[in-house]
């Protein structure tokens, strides 16, 4: 069966490569069907829900490749901010014109501001949660069947390890006792909210086509 995952985030397209090996799915990326980036697809997470976000991707993907697509929205949710960044993840600096303190590019300054927020929070009330939310679209019309995940944690006071991406090196795992950052491909995948959504999304799948 072939899929269209709507990513251009390299961090997902390795990691979800990683969870559909060995499957019989042959999956493809944008960029794997020369779907060469629009500016319109930056209106596509404007919503105010992953859910929405992760429905508009898949549509989009979905109308351009005429391939069942599925569609990934995700971020990082912190009780002592509210929940922030929550959707506003992927481009929490840019949009809040913070975390100038991290150089470099966007998870650098996403990862300063994070520690600029938290400083002088104790560890016990540093408490987070990935959530992920996958959206699969057999037609570009179509109803979406959603999946969702999440895997709980605490922000570190400094990074550990350079593995994963985003905020991987601050987000101490409570299941892997370690941080994303630290952690093993496969150990992430194990426990991570992606790993949980996508394995969950894969079950269907393989009803269906049984
Ligand atoms: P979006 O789903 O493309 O809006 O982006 C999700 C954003 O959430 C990423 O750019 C990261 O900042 C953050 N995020 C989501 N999942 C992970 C993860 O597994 N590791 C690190 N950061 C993540």
């Amino acid at each position: 069966m072939k899929l269209l995952v709507a990513t251009r985030s390299p961090g997902k397209v390795r990691e979800i490569r990683e969870l559909f090996a060995g499957l019989p799915f042959e999956i493809q990326f944008p960029a794997d069907r020369f779907l060469e980036r629009l500016p319109e697809e930056a209106d596509l997470e404007r919503g105010s829900t992953y859910t929405e976000n992760a429905t508009a991707k898949a549509r989009y993907f979905a109308q351009r490749s005429g391939f069942p697509t599925v569609a990934d929205d995700s971020g990082l949710e912190v009780d002592a901010l509210g929940g922030a960044p929550g959707i506003h993840s992927a481009r929490w600096a840019r949009e809040t014109g913070e975390g100038g303190a991290g150089g470099g590019g966007l998870d650098a300054r996403n990862n300063a501001l994070l520690l600029e927020r938290l400083a002088g929070v104790p560890e016990t009330q540093r408490t987070a949660r990935y959530r992920c939310i996958v959206a699969y679209l057999e037609t570009p019309s179509g109803i979406p069947e959603i999946v969702e995940a999440s895997c709980e944690g605490f922000i570190l006071p400094a990074p550990r390890g350079t593995g994963g991406f985003g905020y991987d090196p601050l987000f101490f795992s409570t299941d892997l006792r370690m941080s994303f950052g630290e952690a093993p491909p496969a150990a992430k995948h194990r426990v991570s909210h992606r790993g949980r959504a996508f394995r969950a999304l894969i079950e269907v799948l393989l009803r269906r086509v049984k």
